[in-house]
């Protein structure tokens, strides 16, 4: 589904992503972690394109979608954007949910104005998937009138409306209290099984190590161990071990 090359991403302050490269095959769950600081969130941001990047390749579904070679820019037109949008989907850590609307009209909202769905059509869909993420009778509410939990579970399904082929993750539980916290993940445990592919950043160890496929820890703006949950965390890498104390 994706593919990075060997991308870098500066800021005034300094290179942030020193190159780095990785591959998300279809349904597969790759979790990112690492220090603060480490460039996980500009990771994201440069593979949805929220960030332009000053190096290196980019492509979803075999397509390029950003290229910068020797710094030779090649930008993607808005209709390849449009495209690339229907790809993947994204969840933050603050949900911005749109506080005007309700719950059903959030989740309706991009099938109909941007995919163009017919609105009875996006309506049954918004229902299930609220069904799914066990928001059942909340179609109504305000995100006001929600917990954060169930805001950020609204914000799921809010993603998987646009049913994308991967779904990136920005610390979807950083903001929410250890009980809310669970079953955000539990929610997100059950799509690893409806087959789409996700990428998801997350200080939840014990999550990371139960839902993936693979993992990736960042340090610095570099990957310095890539496996399986197994082989990641009793690697014998000094970095890596020093960040896994810290959680232990
Ligand atoms: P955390 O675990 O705290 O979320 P992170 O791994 O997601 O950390 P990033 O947010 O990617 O880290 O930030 C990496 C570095 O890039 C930081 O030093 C940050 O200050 C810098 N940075 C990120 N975005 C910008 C920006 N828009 N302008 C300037 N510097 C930035
Ligand atoms: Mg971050």
């Amino acid at each position: 589904v994706l593919e990075i090359n060997d991308i870098k991403k500066g800021f005034k302050d300094g290179e942030v992503l020193k190159g780095v490269s990785l591959n998300v095959g279809e349904g597969e769950v790759l979790s990112v972690i690492g220090p603060s600081g480490s460039g996980k969130s500009t990771l994201l941001r440069c593979a949805t394109m929220l960030e332009d990047i000053d190096e290196g390749e980019i492509k979803y579904a075999g397509e390029t979608f950003a290229s910068v070679q020797h710094g030779q820019k090649n930008y993607i037109n808005s209709k390849q954007l449009k495209k690339a949008n229907s790809i993947f989907g994204l969840v933050f850590q603050n949900y911005n949910l749109f506080p005007h609307m309700n719950v059903l009209e959030n989740i309706m909202d991009a099938p109909v104005r941007v995919q163009k769905k017919k609105k009875n059509e996006a309506r049954e869909e918004a229902l299930s998937l609220l069904e799914k993420m066990g928001l059942s009778g909340r179609e109504n509410s305000y995100p006001y009138m929600l917990s954060g939990g169930q805001c950020q579970r609204v914000a799921i399904a809010r993603a998987l409306a646009l049913k994308p082929k991967l779904l990136f993750f920005d610390e979807p539980t950083s903001a929410l209290d250890p009980e809310l916290t669970m079953e955000v993940l539990k929610v997100i445990k059950s799509l690893a099984k409806l087959d789409i592919a996700m990428v998801i950043v997350t200080h939840e160890m014990e999550f990371a190590r139960n839902v993936s496929n693979r993992i990736i820890f960042m340090d610095e703006g570099v990957i310095v161990e890539e496996g399986s949950p197994e082989q990641v965390f009793n690697s014998r890498n000094t970095r890596m071990k020093n960040f896994l104390g810290r959680y232990i």
